[in-house]
C-alpha cells in the first residue's frame, strides 16, 4: 500500500494574505528577539531564556468534546503547513477551559487525525498543551485587572446585563457596580473563586467602555461562577474563565505569533489586542504579543459539519458511528479512503481569504481523485456480474493475460490475469438490442476483453425471470492484446472482464455522498430530510485474485469504476472494500 507519506506542502509558493503578513513580519524581525523558556508561562518566565528558535508559532486550539471533520483540517493544514513552511512550530493546545466532562475518545482521536494528515506539534510532538494548566495564570491575570481598575465585579443579573447592553446603534448603561473599589472587587472576585456564591450570583468584567460603536468591548463578561468540577483540575475551581479571556492568554503564554482563527472572531480582535496589551503593560507578558488573524472557514455543500448535526447522526443511528465512511468527520473520511496528499491539496487549492464562501463537495472528490489516480494500482472488479461463455474455448485452458499496474508507470509492472472459457463481465456491457452509439456485447458485434482477446457475441439465454441470465460468444485466437497479430483486429468496444472460475467474491460498499441536497436542511425541510439514501450500498462483486490478500487501508482504483479502500473489518482472505470516489463526478447533471 502507497503509506500515507507527507508530501512537501504542494503548491506552498501560492501566496495569500497569511503568508504575506507572516513574510512581512519575519523580513522586520519581528518575534526575532523573542525568548522561550521551554515551556509556557508568562513574560518573567521566559525573560532569562535563550532566544526562541522557533521562527514562528502557530496553534491549532480544538475544543475536545467531539470528532475532527473536514473543516478543522483546513485549520490543521494552514496552522500546521504554515509553521513548517516557515520554519516556526505549531502547538497542538487542547482548549479545555469548560468545566465539561472530557472524553478520552475524542482527545485520541483528535491526536491521531493530526498525525494522520502528516503533522507533529515539534520535532518530538514537545507543544502538546491544555488551556487548563494555565488557569492559575489566569487567575493571577484578573487579580491584576482588577488591582489596576481595568475588571471589576458585576452582581446584576444576566437579564439586567443583556437589558443595558446596548444596541448596534445604541450605546449600552454603565452597570451600578461598576466604580466598586478594587479592595471589594477583590474580595468579591476571590469569594466567587472559593465557591462562596452559587453560579450566576457575580460576574468578573473587563471595565473597557460600554459606549464602544463595538459591542465586545462594552465590558465584556471575563470569569464566571461555575460551581462545576473540571476533568483535569477536579474540584479546584469555581470560577472558569471566558473564551474570549482565555484563548489570547493562552496565545500570549505560548509565544504564539500568529493566531489565526475564522472570521466569527473578527470582531473580538480589538479585545484581544487590549486585554494582552494591558498584561505586558502589567509586565505579566512579553513582547511582542501574539496577533490574530481571521480567515474563512471552510463550508462544504452536501454536508453538515456541526458538532451539534454530526452527534444526531450517529446517535439516532443515521449512519454507523462517528467514524462512518460517509460522515465528514476525519475519521470517516480515513475509512471512506480519502487521503491526507488530498485533504492538503483542498486547502490549497481553496485558499484562505477573508469572506465565506461554498466550496462544492466536487473539488474535495477531484482532489481526492487526483492523488488516487498516482497513487492506486490498478485492478479489475466486476460489480454487477453477468456470465460470458466463450463456447470455442478449448476446455480446461487457462491462459494469463498480462495487465499493467499503472498505466502511466511502467515500472510498476504488471500482473497476470488468468482467462479461461467462462468470464464475469459487467451486466451493462450487454444489451440485446443495442441503443445507437453502443460498441459493447450484443448479437453480432466484437468488442475486447481488455488485456485479453477479441470476441464475437453469438447469442446469450435468459432466465426464468426473463434476465439475460449467460451471453455467448467466440474468441479470436491470433487476437490477443500484446501478441504480434492483435492490430490487424479492429473493434470499437473495450470490456473488463474476469475468469469466473478464479474471480473470488467480496463484499464491497458503495458509498456515496452523505446528503441530496447542496445545502441540507435549508428551505424549510430538517436536515435529516435531506440524507441521501443511496449513499450505501452493499453488494457482492467479482474481484481478480491479485486482490484476495489485500490488507486493510490498501487502496486501488477498479478500472471503469472508481477508487476503492480495503475496510478495517476485513478477515484476513476476505477484504471488503468501501468505495471512496467514482472516477468521474455522476452529480454534475443532478
Ligand atoms: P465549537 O462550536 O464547539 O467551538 P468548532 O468547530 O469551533 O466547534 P473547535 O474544536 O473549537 O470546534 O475548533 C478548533 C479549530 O478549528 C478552531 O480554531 C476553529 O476555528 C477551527 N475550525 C472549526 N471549523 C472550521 C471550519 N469549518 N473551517 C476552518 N476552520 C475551522
Ligand atoms: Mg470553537
Amino acid at each position: 500500500m502507497p503509506n500515507d507519506t507527507k508530501t512537501p506542502s504542494e503548491g506552498a509558493h501560492i501566496t495569500n494574505f497569511i503568508r504575506q503578513a507572516i513574510e512581512k513580519d519575519l523580513a522586520a524581525g519581528k518575534y526575532a528577539q523573542r525568548k522561550w523558556g521551554g515551556e509556557p508561562g508568562p513574560g518573567p518566565k521566559h525573560a532569562g531564556a535563550a532566544t526562541d528558535s522557533a521562527k514562528i508559532r502557530t496553534r491549532f486550539p480544538p475544543e475536545p468534546n467531539g470528532y475532527l471533520h473536514i473543516g478543522h483540517a483546513k485549520s490543521i493544514c494552514l496552522n500546521f503547513g504554515l509553521a513548517e513552511q516557515y520554519g516556526g512550530v505549531c502547538h497542538m493546545r487542547f482548549d479545555d477551559t469548560n468545566p465539561e466532562k472530557e472524553e478520552q475518545e475524542y482527545v485520541d482521536s483528535i491526536l491521531e487525525a493530526v498525525h494522520w494528515l502528516g503533522y507533529h506539534w515539534g520535532g518530538k510532538d514537545e507543544n502538546l498543551y491544555h488551556a487548563s494548566d494555565y488557569f492559575d495564570w489566569m487567575y493571577q491575570f484578573a487579580e491584576a485587572l482588577i488591582e489596576h481598575g481595568d475588571a471589576y465585579v458585576d452582581s446584576q443579573t444576566a437579564d439586567e446585563m443583556r437589558a443595558t447592553r446596548g444596541s448596534l446603534t445604541e450605546a449600552g448603561l454603565e452597570s451600578p457596580y461598576r466604580s466598586r473599589p478594587v479592595a471589594e472587587n477583590l474580595k468579591l472576585f476571590r469569594e466567587m473563586r472559593d465557591g462562596t456564591h452559587p453560579d450566576g450570583a457575580h460576574i468578573l468584567r473587563a471595565k473597557i467602555d460600554m459606549a464602544s460603536p463595538n459591542i465586545n468591548m462594552r465590558d465584556p463578561a471575563i470569569y464566571r461562577i461555575k460551581n462545576a468540577e473540571h476533568h483535569r483540575t477536579g474540584d479546584k475551581w469555581h470560577i472558569y474563565p471566558m473564551y474570549t479571556y482565555a484563548h489570547p492568554i493562552e496565545d500570549a503564554l505560548e509565544n504564539i505569533t500568529h493566531s489565526l482563527c475564522t472570521l466569527e472572531f473578527e470582531d473580538q480582535r480589538p479585545f484581544y489586542d487590549w486585554l494582552l496589551e494591558k498584561l505586558a503593560s502589567f509586565g505579566l507578558l512579553q513582547r511582542p504579543l501574539p496577533q490574530q488573524i481571521e480567515f474563512s472557514r471552510l463550508n462544504l455543500t452536501y454536508t453538515v459539519m456541526s458538532k451539534r448535526f454530526l452527534k444526531q447522526l450517529v446517535d439516532e443511528k443515521h449512519v454507523d458511528g462517528w467514524d462512518d465512511p460517509r460522515m465528514p468527520t476525519l475519521v470517516g473520511c480515513r475509512r471512506r479512503g480519502f487521503t491526507p496528499e488530498g485533504f492538503r491539496m483542498l486547502v490549497e487549492r481553496v485558499g484562505v481569504s477573508k469572506s465565506d464562501s461554498w466550496i462544492d463537495y466536487s473539488v474535495l472528490e477531484d482532489c481526492m481523485r487526483e492523488h488516487l489516480n498516482d497513487v492506486a494500482p490498478r485492478r479489475i472488479a466486476v460489480l454487477d456480474p453477468l456470465k460470458l461463455v466463450i463456447d470455442n474455448w478449448p476446455k480446461g485452458r487457462v491462459d494469463e493475460c498480462l495487465a499493467p499496474n499503472h498505466p502511466q508507470k511502467p515500472e510498476w509492472a504488471k500482473r497476470s490475469l488468468p482467462i479461461s472459457g467462462e468470464l464475469w463481465i459487467e451486466r451493462e456491457d450487454f444489451m440485446e438490442v443495442p441503443t445507437k452509439g453502443y460498441f459493447r456485447l450484443f448479437p453480432g458485434n466484437s468488442v475486447r476483453l481488455k488485456y485479453g482477446y477479441v470476441v464475437r457475441c453469438t447469442g446469450y439465454s435468459k432466465g426464468a425471470d426473463g434476465r439475460v441470465s449467460e451471453v455467448h460468444c467466440d474468441y479470436v485466437e491470433d487476437s490477443k492484446s500484446g501478441t504480434p497479430g492483435a492490430d490487424q483486429h479492429k473493434v470499437k468496444g473495450v470490456i473488463h472482464w474476469l475468469s469466473a472460475a478464479q474471480a473470488h467474491q467480496c463484499e464491497v460498499r458503495l458509498y456515496d455522498r452523505l446528503f441530496r441536497m447542496v445545502h441540507p436542511g435549508t428551505g424549510g425541510r430538517g436536515f435529516l430530510d435531506d440524507l441521501n439514501p443511496d449513499a450505501k450500498k452493499t453488494i457482492a462483486a467479482y474481484l481478480e485474485p491479485a486482490l484476495k490478500d489485500a490488507k486493510a487501508g490498501e487502496r486501488f482504483q477498479f478500472e471503469r469504476h472508481g477508487y476503492f479502500v480495503v475496510d478495517r473489518d476485513s478477515r484476513p482472505g476476505a477484504p471488503t472494500f468501501n468505495r471512496t470516489v467514482t472516477l468521474r463526478d455522476s452529480w454534475l447533471k443532478v
